[in-house]
């Protein structure tokens, strides 16, 4: 009896072990989202608990875009015997995989355990024995956990004899959550990437892809703000398209809207510090917000934009100005203090483009106090 009682107590303390260290690695697991960082866990987890020579995990596709693929993993115990080489998806073991509709399913050698199907199985490869895990990522097998036992003190190991159940189970278990936390993770980052990308939509214009109002509205704010502690002057352009209600009843909308989008795409190469910015500021008109600029600067800038417009050369019949599409030009500059507002700063340049077309538009203007008090 005492005898078979400490038998029962070892198993006992064996199983209680094993449970501690699956909700060990479970924790690390469930508490990531970095799929490298997983990963790399539960190999170094099991590799310790299990005594294993080597632990590795090979994910033969995944959608996880920041790693490479095919993507592996592995941790190994030099003093438990050689590394192996990890287990490897080659063309010739790709030739027995079956592939069914995407579903790649290990061959499994026959195995004299008679375990489940699907579940931990012994996989031989070149010299090596495997026990290996399939990891599912919708449905699919996406990738495998391996395992390598320590050598056999004799030398080759026991194919069959080196594995208790509870171990199988253990990398069974593993497996199955590992195959969850990545499920999440990848949905984690599509959504993230989802969410990106309607951030980046959020401040673009629609139509000429560059920024849109919005954006335009938050940039002047805070470069304003930045300017002010830095003392910086804080340049802005307006930037409005001459007789283009008479190119689109001319040419119709469709190349109305073109010809917004090689002006805007033409504004946008002229700013080229990485702080301008150019952006849609409604219908026919453009903005530049040009942080530390100086007038010179801004008039400089709206010449080279004229110039290369002038290049284009754009028909614009309804236009007399040359036949060609033209753009004018207000300028106004302002070195942000707390009593003034960007308010004003638009409200200027707004004025130097009334002026500017008044003075027969295709030319810019910078605001001045004679133009405020005309
Ligand atoms: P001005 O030289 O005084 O600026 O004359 P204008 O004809 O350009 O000015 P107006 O404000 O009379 O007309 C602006 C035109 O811009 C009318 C409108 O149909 C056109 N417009 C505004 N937004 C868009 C757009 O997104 N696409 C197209 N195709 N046209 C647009
Ligand atoms: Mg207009
Ligand atoms: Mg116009």
């Amino acid at each position: 009896i005492a005898i078979q009682q400490s038998r029962l107590f070892e198993q006992v303390r064996h199983q209680a072990r094993q449970e501690m260290l699956l909700n060990h690695i479970l924790d690390e697991i469930r508490a990531s989202l970095d799929v490298q960082h997983i990963l790399t866990c539960t190999v170094e987890h099991l590799g310790t608990a299990l005594n294993l020579r080597q632990c590795g995990i090979t994910l033969l596709r995944h959608n996880l875009s920041s790693l490479p693929t095919p993507f592996v993993v592995t941790v190994q115990t030099p003093a438990l015997g050689e590394p192996v080489a990890p287990l490897e998806i080659t063309e010739t073991l790709r030739q027995q995989l079956m592939l069914d509709n995407d579903l790649v399913v290990l061959p499994y050698r026959v195995n004299p355990l008679q375990m489940r199907p699907k579940a931990a199985q012994l996989v031989v490869q070149g010299e090596n024995t495997y026990l290996a895990t399939a990891i599912r990522i919708d449905n699919q097998v996406q990738g495998v956990l391996w395992a390598s036992p320590a050598l056999h003190p004799l030398g080759r190991i026991d194919k069959t004899s080196r594995w208790e159940p509870s171990d199988l189970n253990l990398v069974e278990e593993v497996a199955m959550q590992l195959s969850q936390a990545l499920q999440q993770a990848t949905l984690y980052q599509q959504l993230q990437a989802a969410n990106d990308e309607l951030r980046r939509l959020a401040h673009l214009d629609g139509l000429t892809q560059i920024a849109n109002r919005r954006e335009f509205d938050r940039y002047l704010a805070q470069e304003w703000q930045r300017l002010q502690r830095e003392q910086g002057s804080l340049a802005l352009i307006l930037a409005d398209v001459d007789h283009f209600k008479g190119y689109n009843d001319t040419y119709g909308h469709l190349a109305g809207d073109d010809c917004l989008r090689t002006i805007a795409r033409l504004l946008d190469q002229v700013t080229k510090r990485p702080a301008d910015l150019a952006a849609r500021y409604g219908g026919e008109e453009f903005a530049l917000v040009l942080p530390n600029t100086t007038a010179a600067g801004a008039i400089a800038l709206a010449t080279e934009a004229n110039t290369y417009l002038t290049r284009l050369s754009i028909p614009n019949a309804a236009s007399p100005l040359r036949g060609q599409v033209t753009v004018s030009f207000g300028i106004a500059v302002l070195t942000p203090v707390p009593t003034l507002s960007t308010e004003l700063l638009v409200q200027r340049a707004d004025q130097a483009l009334y002026a500017a077309k008044e003075s027969g538009r295709n030319c810019y203007c910078l605001w001045s106090e004679e133009i405020q008090s005309t």
